[in-house]
C-alpha cells in the first residue's frame, strides 16, 4: 500500500460557497472528532469518481484540523483483471467467480495488509470491492483498534448474485456500510450502520472553478472542435457501462438532422482499468472516419482544466450510462450551466430531475430527440441550467459530503 500526496486546500475558500448551517454543523463535528486518526483506501489515485473525491476532500478535512491519510493499494493485472470483472458483475454482468479468482483477489487483499504494519487508525474508510477482503487480513491491534467503514460507489441494484454473495462475506464483517442510494443495497437487514450518502463535486477545484467561456473555447478548440458550430460531449471512461457507442449512435442520428453538430468523447484512462484500451479502441472504430467526432484522452492532454473547458463550452453534455453509481460528470456538467441528458439510471436519477434540471433517458433514439429538442430550444436550455446547478448547491458539494461522513464517524465513535 501507498500514502497518496495530494494539494493544499484551504477551509476558508469555501465560506463563500456553504451556507452556514453546514458551516456551524462541520465545526461541530471537526471538534468532536478531534485526535481521532482517519483512514482512506482505494484502489487508484488517478481516473475515476473516487479518486476525484478523494483529491478534494482529503486535504479539505485536513485543513479543518483533522488527522487524515489516503491510502492506494497496490495490485498487479492479474488483480485488475479481476476486479474490473467484479466491478462488471457487480453491476449486473453475467459471469462466475472461479475459484482461482477469488485467489487472486484474496491474494492481493492478503499482500497489501501483510505491507503496512498494525495501524493506529480510529476510522478506516475502505471504498469499492478491490480492498473489501483487507479488513480479514489486517493484523488483530488494526482490526480492532478501529472501526471499519465500507463505502460502496458502484451500482449494485441487480448484482451477479455469485459475486456478491462472496463480497458479503467482507462486508459484513463492517460496522457500517455506505451506499449511495436505498435500491443498490442487499440484504439490508444484515449489514451495520447502514448509510447513505450521495458522491460531491469540488467547486474550488481545477475542474469545476468557474472558466471564462471564451477561455473555454480556446481550450478546446485546440483539440480540434469547431467553436462556430454545436458540440455534444461526454467526459468518462471508456468502458460498456458509460455506452459510448450509444452515445455515437445518438450522434448520427443527431446529425442527420443537425448536420453542423460535433461530438467530443473525452475519457481518461484508469490506472485499475484494463478493459479500457479495449473499449477505446472499439469506440474509435464505431466513430470511422467521421472528422467531426472528436475522441480524446487523457494522452492528448486532457486534464482537469481542459474537461472544465468542455463541459463549460459544450451545448449539451451527455452522460449515456447504463448503470452509474452516481456519475460526477452530471453534477459537474450541472454546475457549468450546461444541458445535461444522462441515462434513466442508478445516481444520475438523483441528480436530473426530469424535465427540470436536464433530461433522463433509456434508449439512443429518446436521447437524440432530447438532444435535438436542446439544441433548437436555446430558452429552455437556460431554464434547465439555472435549476440544475441549483440543485447541485444543495446536494452536491463536498462540504455537505464531507459533514455526511463526520456525522457517521461521530455516530460510531458512540
Ligand atoms: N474524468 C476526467 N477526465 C476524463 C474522464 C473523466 O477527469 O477524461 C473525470 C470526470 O470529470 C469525473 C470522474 O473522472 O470527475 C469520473 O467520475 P464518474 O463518477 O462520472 O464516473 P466513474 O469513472 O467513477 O465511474
Amino acid at each position: 500500500m501507498e500514502l497518496v500526496a495530494t494539494a493544499v486546500k484551504k477551509y476558508e475558500d469555501y465560506m463563500e460557497i456553504i451556507n452556514t448551517d453546514t458551516k456551524a454543523q462541520l465545526d461541530y463535528f471537526v471538534n468532536k472528532l478531534q485526535g481521532k486518526k482517519i483512514a482512506m483506501v482505494n484502489a487508484t489515485s488517478y481516473g475515476g469518481g473516487v479518486a476525484e473525491i478523494l483529491h478534494s476532500m482529503v486535504p479539505l478535512a485536513r485543513d479543518m484540523g483533522l488527522n487524515i491519510d489516503w491510502w492506494v493499494i497496490k495490485g498487479a493485472d492479474d488483480f485488475y483483471n479481476v476486479t474490473k470483472a467484479f466491478h462488471n458483475c457487480l453491476q449486473g454482468e453475467e459471469g462466475i467467480l472461479s475459484p482461482k479468482d477469488k485467489k487472486i483477489y484474496l491474494k492481493y487483499n492478503e499482500l497489501n495488509a501483510a505491507a503496512v504494519d498494525e495501524w493506529d487508525y480510529d476510522f478506516i474508510i475502505i471504498h469499492d470491492p478491490q480492498p473489501a477482503a483487507l479488513i480479514e487480513f489486517m493484523g488483530s491491534k488494526t482490526k480492532e483498534g478501529a472501526k471499519w467503514v465500507w463505502r460502496c460507489h458502484i451500482d449494485t441494484s441487480t448484482p451477479n448474485p455469485d459475486y456478491w454473495r462472496f463480497l458479503y462475506n467482507y462486508i459484513k464483517q463492517y460496522d457500517a456500510c455506505i451506499f449511495t442510494m436505498e435500491e443498490f443495497v442487499q440484504e439490508k437487514e444484515r449489514l451495520r450502520n447502514l448509510t447513505f450518502i450521495t458522491p460531491s463535486i469540488d467547486p474550488l477545484s481545477t475542474k469545476n472553478v468557474e472558466l471564462d467561456v471564451e477561455d473555454a473555447r480556446q481550450i478546446i478548440a485546440r483539440f480540434g472542435v469547431d467553436i462556430h458550430r454545436p458540440l455534444i460531449t461526454q467526459i468518462s471512461r471508456f468502458d460498456p457501462w458509460k455506452d459510448p457507442l450509444g452515445v455515437i449512435d445518438t450522434y448520427k442520428i443527431v446529425k442527420k438532422e443537425y448536420p453542423s453538430v460535433q461530438l467530443a468523447l473525452v475519457g481518461s484512462m484508469a490506472s485499475d482499468d484494463p478493459e479500457g484500451w479495449d473499449y477505446l479502441y472499439r469506440t474509435l472504430r464505431r466513430a470511422g472516419e467521421d472528422y467531426d467526432i472528436k475522441v480524446i484522452t487523457n494522452f492528448n492532454g486532457v486534464s482537469n482544466r481542459e474537461v472544465n473547458a468542455f463541459q463549460t463550452a459544450s451545448d449539451v453534455i451527455l452522460q449515456k450510462s447504463l448503470r452509474e453509481g452516481f456519475g460526477l460528470t452530471v453534477s459537474e456538467g450541472l454546475w457549468k450551466g450546461t444541458p445535461v441528458i444522462g441515462g434513466n439510471v442508478g445516481g444520475i436519477k438523483y441528480q436530473i430531475i426530469d424535465g427540470v434540471t436536464g433530461y433522463l433517458v433509456d434508449t439512443v433514439e429518446e436521447c437524440a430527440e432530447k438532444v435535438l429538442r436542446l439544441l433548437r430550444n436555446p430558452t429552455l436550455a437556460q431554464e434547465m441550467m439555472e435549476a440544475g446547478r441549483e440543485r447541485v448547491r444543495q446536494h452536491f458539494l463536498i462540504t455537505t459530503h464531507l459533514l455526511n461522513y463526520l456525522k457517521l464517524l461521530d455516530k460510531l465513535e458512540g
